[in-house]
């Protein structure tokens, strides 16, 4: 059996979005739903450090993962998945709701971008994880542009 998948998910870190000892895994459910194979890549911030890298190595070390995703198990569909809440954004200071949610789509669509010119051939598709209320830690991950 060769050692390929279909997609892979680029996505926070964050533990509300995994595996918990109580409730549901968002990023396993996401998969699960897609019906195929993900190598899942995280990141504090998601895709934060290919947009504006904190430190120049930041952006280079996500490129190899996505990399090696590509190489190793030629993998052409790339799911970015960035959250609402995100502690990787704090260093932004939103002052609404609707200025966190619109850096977060500027940022996906700049990061598609950078990776359209990188890498041609994968297809790369925007998600956003929002919560459910404000008093949860429940999420919610929408797809953007399908
Ligand atoms: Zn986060």
């Amino acid at each position: 059996m060769a050692n390929t998948c279909e997609s892979a998910v680029v996505t926070c870190e964050d533990f509300r979005l995994h595996q918990k000892p109580v409730g549901e895994n968002k990023i396993a459910e996401f998969v699960e739903n897609l019906g195929e194979s993900s190598d899942i890549i995280t990141r504090g911030g998601g895709i934060k450090d290919l947009v504006r890298p904190q430190q120049p190595g930041f952006r280079k070390s996500l490129l190899k993962d996505i990399e090696v995703s590509i190489n190793l198990h030629e993998i052409s569909t790339f799911f970015l998945i960035n959250h609402e809440d995100c502690g990787g954004y704090q260093d932004l200071e939103f002052d609404t709701k609707k200025e966190e949610i619109n850096q977060h789509k500027d940022d996906l669509e700049e990061a598609k971008e950078i990776l359209k010119k990188r890498f041609p051939s994968i297809e790369i598709k925007l998600c956003l994880a929002r919560k459910k209320s404000e008093e949860t830690w429940d999420f919610k991950i929408e797809k953007l542009d399908n």
